[in-house]
């Protein structure tokens, strides 16, 4: 039977990145992964585009992911309205001594660098096409068995296998399940115009509407709305959509034209609150989901990794007790407020009632002329949230 000191099941983004910064620290490391290694075929590894933070952007050039040949397009400035009443903040990088905030990157083209980087890092094994059906822990081990069959052996089991973690299920570890009823419809357009370094976040009653910048001046468009009001959409010829697009974000960008092709995801919040068992710990959707308004999700995973790297490197053996306490603790406060603050975000100002729209108005306005409060929770949205990881600093 084949031994590892750390597996994963699940090569998605935030496996596929977990399993790159552990071999590079020296460790044998499996990766169990359904989807063929294809990114067109991986559907963690589409067409969504994601807004990557500073933090994000540290960890990932740390781990050597983030080559000059990966398109990103730089975010210098945000701006947030709310459709019919007063709030608006505008953020720019250069007010909070930053270069940039971020960068939108295709999760398809971050799919490919992480694909190449599993291929050529010594250390890991992929096994793949496979699942993984099951396994059991025993005093110094994980056995793990594959649906077709095959057994391999592990000191830590790592799931980062998404949302609907079977890993965590096995493993029993207690998680909380919130159905928002809200669907994420994902397709680009061309504006009028649109400065090419500004992402637009617009709140409206139906939901949030972001818009994020994409090389060659298209922009991407993360459309929100109740599920069956996504279904409708997704049917509508383009010339609809670009008219329903028009009406909903206003005329700031001088209307749209050309849109692309329509993904639809459903809304979930997932919080696992002691992400850690008997050798087993659960990273990225595995552990948490969070609603895509404040474009999170995929950097709170990548600062599991680099915490879940940076405490390993004090243990020798990957699933001690000791260790796995220490990655839960490490990462609790910003997992927790990371999940605190994307569900406020997403209740309230979807939230019918005229006072808890009044009172997000209101908290707009006061980021807005507060700059401590501003400054917070810029740091807070660019990943640097305490305790921040080695990684996530960056060589400065
Ligand atoms: C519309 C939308 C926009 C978003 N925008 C942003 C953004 O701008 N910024 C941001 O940070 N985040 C964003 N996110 C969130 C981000 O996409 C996710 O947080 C991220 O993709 C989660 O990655 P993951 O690897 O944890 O999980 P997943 O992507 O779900 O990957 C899980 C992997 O596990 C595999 N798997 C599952 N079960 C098994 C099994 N039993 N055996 C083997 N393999 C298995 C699956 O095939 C898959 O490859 C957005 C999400 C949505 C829906």
């Amino acid at each position: 039977m084949s031994e590892f000191d750390v597996i994963f099941a699940g090569g998605g983004l935030v496996g596929a990145a977990a399993a790159v910064g552990l071999a590079h620290a020296g460790r044998r490391v499996a990766v169990i992964e359904a989807a063929e290694r294809q990114a067109n075929h991986q559907p963690s590894y589409d067409d969504r585009t994601l807004v990557i933070n500073a933090a994000s952007l540290n960890i990932l050039a740390g781990l050597g992911l983030l080559p000059a040949r990966l398109a990103r397009t730089p975010v210098r400035r945000i701006r947030i309205t709310r459709a019919g009443g007063f709030g608006l903040l505008e953020l720019r990088a250069a007010d909070y001594q930053r270069e940039q905030f971020g960068a939108v990157i295709v999760a398809r083209e971050l799919g490919n660098v992480l694909l190449e980087a599993m291929h050529n890092t010594p250390g890991i094994t992929e096994l793949c096409p496979a699942t993984l059906e099951t396994f059991t822990v025993e005093s110094d081990h994980v056995r793990v068995r594959l649906g077709d069959g095959n057994r391999v052996r592990t000191r830590l089991l790592v799931g980062a296998d998404g949302t609907r973690s079977m890993v965590r299920q096995i493993a029993g570890l207690a998680s909380r399940h919130h159905d928002y009823g809200q669907s994420a419809m994902i397709f680009n357009v061309r504006p009028g115009r649109a400065p090419a370094d500004t992402a637009w976040e617009r709140f409206t009653p139906q939901g949030p509407l972001a818009l994020l910048p994409q090389p060659e001046g298209r922009l991407g468009v993360v459309w929100i709305d109740a599920s069956p009001a996504v279904d409708r959409a997704m049917n509508w010829d383009d010339d609809t959509l670009i008219g329903h697009l028009n009406r909903r974000f206003g005329p700031a960008l001088g209307g749209f034209s050309r849109p692309g092709k329509r993904a639809r995801y459903p809304l979930v919040q997932q919080r696992t609150p002691r992400p850690v068992g008997e050798r087993v710990a659960v990273i990225g959707n595995a552990a948490n989901s969070v609603h895509p308004v404040s474009a999170q999700g995929f950097n709170l995973g990548l600062r599991d990794v680099a915490g879940l790297v940076e405490v390993l490197q004090r243990h020798d053996d990957p699933g001690c007790a000791a260790a796995l306490s220490a990655y839960a603790e490490r990462r609790q406060p910003d997992q927790e407020a990371t999940v605190r603050y994307t569900d406020t975000l997403a209740r309230a100002f979807t939230n019918p009632s005229l006072l808890a729209r009044t009172g997000a108005g209101l908290g707009l306005a006061a980021h807005a002329i507060i700059p401590g409060l501003s400054r917070r929770l810029v740091q807070a949205a660019m990943g640097f949230r305490e305790p921040v990881s080695q990684l996530a600093r960056g060589p400065a």
